[in-house]
Parts: structure tokens; sequence; C-alpha cells
């Protein structure tokens, strides 16, 4: 069987808990299709056992990781397990997407005594813009501690923005602007004093999305002790039509 979004662009929820795997999704991970090619958004605790169910490992063409914190590409581990001991890796060095640092970072993740991961990954520092498959691809530097990029994919005249993590953004928004698709994460309950530069309430996702004028918002990476329906709630008070994700589901740009 082909894969899927061999016309449009397809999104598909592989993990969408925030801060860590929770009790029914995997941390952060989402597989994006189009023309048989297979790119995953990060590779956050637990997503890889989710990806089976839904992918062949074997079949992903690349990963793009937004950035190194532990949600976002632990399961890089067991990713490496697979194409070294699995018999079935095509063999093929996969293109890994990531900020500077990750090549050290993930070995260290993996325990493998400093030896590089180079046999399995074709380790890039994330660009300003690229072509990856059938995908034009362009970052932007979000708010957040660690360095993070949300990612805009166009093909096929469809676009998906992806935020990452990341507290309220203007160059987060310029990134999403007029898209089809906004993946946004809303970690941040409702309150006061919050820390700032680090991840966006449910309001403030929805004030992204329609700051851009996109076309969809998609609210994601609500941590297990926040309410994921207050989250939407707040999104729609600025973006009325906003979804929450769920593992599992599917979206065609
Ligand atoms: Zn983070």
């Amino acid at each position: 069987m082909r894969p899927a979004g061999e016309r449009g662009v397809r999104l598909t929820v592989v993990g969408c808990s925030g801060s860590g795997p929770g009790p029914t999704s995997a941390a952060s991970c989402y597989l994006v299709e189009h023309d048989g090619f297979r790119l995953l958004l990060d590779l956050g605790s637990g997503a890889f056992g989710a990806l089976q169910a839904l992918a062949d490992p074997d079949t992903i063409d690349a990963v793009y990781l937004s950035h190194l914190h532990a949600d976002h590409c632990l399961d890089v581990a067991p990713l490496v397990v697979w194409h070294r001991y699995s018999g079935r890796a095509s063999g093929h060095r996969l293109p890994l997407i990531a900020p500077a640092g990750a090549e050290r970072r993930l070995a260290l993740v993996y325990d493998s005594g400093g030896a590089p991961l180079t046999d399995v990954f074709d380790f890039a520092v994330t660009p300003v813009s690229a072509i990856l498959g059938p995908f034009t691809v362009q970052t932007a530097r979000t708010a957040h501690p660690a360095e993070c990029h949300a990612i805009r994919l166009t093909a096929h005249g469809s676009s998906l923005v992806y935020t990452g993590d990341t507290g309220p953004s203007r160059a987060v928004v310029d990134l999403a602007h007029r898209a089809d698709v906004l993946l946004a994460e809303a970690a941040h309950p409702e309150r006061d004093g919050l820390p700032p530069d680090l991840h966006l309430t449910g309001r403030q996702a929805g004030e992204a999305a329609a700051a851009a004028g996109v076309r969809r918002l998609l609210v994601t990476h609500v941590p297990p002790w926040v309410d994921p329906a207050a989250q939407l709630a707040a999104a729609r008070t600025a973006f009325p039509g906003a979804e929450l994700v769920h593992p599992g589901a599917t979206y065609d740009v």
C-alpha cells in the first residue's frame, strides 16, 4: 500500500502530549506526508512505539527536531536501535535536521560512549530555508529557553506550520502568515505569573492563529496536568474554529 498524502499534504498525529508522555498519548511527534515522502516532526518520549502503529519506521524519509528537549527528541534512541539491529532498515542514512549540537546531545541520549550516530543519521543544522523531498521548508527561531525552530512546510500549494515550543512570538506569527494549518502548542494554562518565552496559553495560540490569518488552528502539546478542554476553549476565544488534536488523528492540509 502506498503511503497517504500522494496528492495533498497529510498530517498524522503520532504523539501530542506536552512536556512528556501522558496516559493517552506519547510526547511530541507528527508524521507529515506528501507524494510518498514521509517526514517526522519531532520524536519525543514514547513516540517511537506509537509511530509503529501508524507507519513502518523503515518508510520514514527524514526527521526534523524542533529542539532538543526530551519531550521532542528522546525517542531518537529507539530509532537508532531499530536501524542498527532490526535487520530491516534500508541501510541509507536518515537525514536528521536539528539545532546545532544535536549530534553530540543525541549520542549522549543513546549513551554510545561518545561514538557518533552518523552511521544512522545524516545530521544537518536547522536551515532558514531548504528543499526537503517534495517540501519547501522555512523555519523561524521561537521564544523558548532552548534553541527551537518553528517550521513551515509547503507542497502542492498547501502549507503547514508547526510551532515547536514557543512563547508568544512575532517571528512565529510571520512564519505562519496565511498558512492552511497552524499546529500550535498550548501548554500553559490561563493563569497569572507564567514564565515568559516558554509556552503559549490556549488564548495565545488562538491569538497567534488569528494574527497570522491561518485557515485552520490545531491545538497541541497540552501537558497531562492541564485540562485540554480548557485549552481548546481558551483558544476559541481568539480563533473560534480551533480544534484539539488527538493521537492517530489525520488532517489533510
Ligand atoms: Zn521545549
